[in-house]
């Protein structure tokens, strides 16, 4: 599904200008017109970025902000702050209040669009490092950035090249990877020959995960799979 973008704004007109643009380029809306419904929304609704209104009827943007941030589960929440031409003080405040970017009144909608899709394509890129750092995997962990590989918690020594390949295998597990696909994702080679040396590699990192071995599958005149369940 699509990713929900929360707007917080009492300005119908802008609201809907926002809302017909996001939607446009494929978002989910919601529109929250005061503080309040800003709050229940973000509880019921669980967005994906707030775009905010530092003005609203019955509550400071700023406060909503700081709110967010404070937030056990909202916290890394991205926020967008709209602010009126001239209101520095805003600006300045709402980075200090944790907002993410923010664009000034009146702006062209374009831009605003592309400052969206620049906040969302942050926040995936740190929640997939979050995700595929540190991997326990059966009997198996692998520390991604590190280089640090462990079988029953007793470390392995893998070449950068075995190291690569396990990455590779790991992170696209459950799919079946072509030797030919395998050539050019680790070893950057695009041929159809020398189909040996992937399969000379897998059986020496097989051998040394011992029997996390088992976990990268043969498919029989096609290539390799890690399996995507952990067993
Ligand atoms: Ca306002």
């Amino acid at each position: 599904m699509s990713e929900l973008i929360l707007i917080v704004e009492d300005e119908s007109d802008l609201v809907e200008s926002l809302e017909y643009n996001l939607q446009q380029t494929g978002y989910r809306t919601r529109v929250a017109d005061d503080g309040e419904s800003a709050l229940n929304a973000l509880d019921e609704v669980d967005p994906d970025l707030v775009v905010l209104d530092l003005m609203l009827p019955d509550m400071a943007g700023i406060e909503i902000c700081r709110r967010i941030r404070n937030d056990d589960e909202m916290h890394q929440l991205p926020v967008l702050i709209l602010t009126a031409r001239g209101e520095e003080i805003d600006r300045i405040t709402g980075f200090e209040a944790g907002a993410d970017d923010y664009v000034v009144k009146p702006f062209c909608i374009d831009e605003f669009v592309l400052r969206v899709q620049a906040i969302l394509r942050r926040s995936h890129h740190s929640d997939e490092q979050m995700k595929t750092d540190r991997v326990n995997f059966g009997d198996l962990y692998v520390d991604f950035a590190a280089h640090i590989t462990r079988v029953d918690e007793e470390e392995v020594e893998l070449t950068p090249l075995e190291f690569q390949l396990l990455d590779v295998l790991f992170t696209r597990r459950g799919h079946t990877q072509s030797r030919q696909t395998l050539l050019r994702d680790v070893w950057d080679i695009e041929a159809d020959v020398m189909t040996r040396t992937v399969d000379t590699h897998v059986q020496r990192l097989r051998a040394k995960l011992a029997h996390c071995g088992e976990y990268i599958v043969t498919v029989r005149n096609v290539g390799y799979r890690f399996i995507a369940e952990s067993p």
